[in-house]
């Protein structure tokens, strides 16, 4: 309608409305707005689509919430904006997990120009779920020792801040070690550097973090930890669809997603969120996982259809998205994980290893992987 285009200007999303919009929002501790105090960093707009981060000084941050609330819906409010989403992050010294220090600040936003939080990892991807208990981390460990074994260099971020799990799968105890007092080095097992906030919290210890604690724990996780160079970074992701995941997907700059559903169709309906999720990001879905696909039998080897089987197979023909594989219900995928020896290194003959070295292969060849020695020069 030329009507509506005559006034299509006034609903552009445009930097400067956003700002003008945030002008009305006052930080209720230093009495002027977040704008002029020079608070407001990393705006991005995509479709309609806002993210931007303020800064604020880490002893305030668990106040802060109502001002984050109030910034949101500032944004949120305009016309032409579909969704916002604000962080709040830790301008100085932040609240850490390690001892140490501090680089500076910073929202670590996709596309804000700043320094890469890993420049030396050429793809990250997130490994991720519509809710929790369908065995993201156990493919997450799996899927990198896969990579590993197909011969590229692998890290293994543990992004569950809340439930790590790495540690345990991985059967890594202990502390990581720091030469400098400044970066960590990594923990490693199986041939892949790994870290998780499991190493660096007690397990005991309640991890009731608010939201910009939990940013600044993952993005020192990135920046300073010595992963060195890596064909692939594997992120084990927090469950779930919510605000924290989304705000991480924003955070981290992701390579592609790959999304682990059992065939539950409950479970497909929150698979399905998961896509979207990455899509709202524009983050490319590199395939779901069909895991505790069927139950094979140990004693007699036959092979029973638990749930409606083939479910997350459709699914990714109908969304448009390749179809990774699936992993069947076995006691043995169980306690491998459990016992902290994944089947993928400890029985690396076994069908089941087969099957993560053969899913491996598609993610890599969707990123371009190829193995990082001997060094080329990459052209991008
Ligand atoms: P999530 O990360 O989604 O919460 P986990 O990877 O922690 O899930 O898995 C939950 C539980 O299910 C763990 O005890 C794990 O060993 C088990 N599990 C995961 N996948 C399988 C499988 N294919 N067969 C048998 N047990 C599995």
């Amino acid at each position: 309608c030329q009507g509506c285009e005559a006034f299509s200007f006034m609903t552009d999303v445009t930097q400067e409305r956003i700002l003008a919009a945030l002008r009305q929002v006052k930080d209720p501790e230093r009495g002027n707005d977040i704008v002029s105090l020079g608070m407001v960093s990393g705006v991005q707009i995509r479709e309609g689509h806002v993210g931007f981060a303020i800064e604020v000084e880490p002893e305030r941050g668990p106040r802060l919430e109502p001002l984050r609330k109030a910034a949101e819906k500032a944004v949120a409010d305009l016309d032409g904006v579909l969704s916002a989403s604000v962080v709040l992050t830790a301008h100085k010294q932040a609240a850490r997990p390690a001892a140490a220090q501090q680089q500076g600040p910073h929202a670590g936003h996709r596309h804000a120009p700043q320094k890469p939080l890993v420049p030396e990892v050429r793809s990250i991807v997130a490994v991720a779920s519509g809710k929790g208990g369908v065995g993201k981390s156990t493919v997450a460990v799996n899927l990198a020792l896969a990579l590993a074994a197909n011969g590229l260099k692998v890290g293994l971020l543990d992004a569950d801040i809340y439930g790590p799990s790495q540690p345990r799968l991985l059967g890594l105890k202990g502390r990581p070690h720091t030469k400098d007092g400044k970066i960590l080095e990594p923990m490693e097992a199986f041939g892949i550097k790994t870290m998780s906030i499991g190493f660096l919290v007690n397990e005991d210890q309640a991890m009731i973090w608010r939201g910009p604690m939990v940013m600044s724990a993952l993005q020192q996780m990135l920046r300073d930890v010595n992963w060195g160079a890596l064909d692939v970074m594997i992120v084990d992701m927090p469950p779930g669809t919510g605000d924290a995941q989304l705000t991480m997907a924003q955070q981290v700059p992701l390579a592609g997603a790959v999304i682990v559903s059992t065939p539950q169709d409950l479970a497909l309906l929150d698979a399905r969120k998961g896509i979207a999720m990455f899509r709202k990001v524009e983050v490319p879905i590199l395939g779901i996982v069909e895991n505790m696909s069927y139950f094979l039998c140990p004693h007699c080897g036959e092979r029973t259809d638990i749930f409606a089987h083939g479910g997350a197979r459709h699914e990714a023909e109908k969304l448009g998205v390749p179809f990774l594989g699936e992993v069947p219900l076995d006691l043995a995928i169980r306690e491998t994980s459990d016992g902290g020896t994944p089947i993928v290194a400890s029985a690396p003959q076994s069908k089941y290893a087969e099957i993560f070295r053969a899913m491996a292969a598609q993610v890599a060849s969707q990123l371009g992987a190829e193995p990082l020695a001997p060094p080329k020069i990459v052209v991008e």
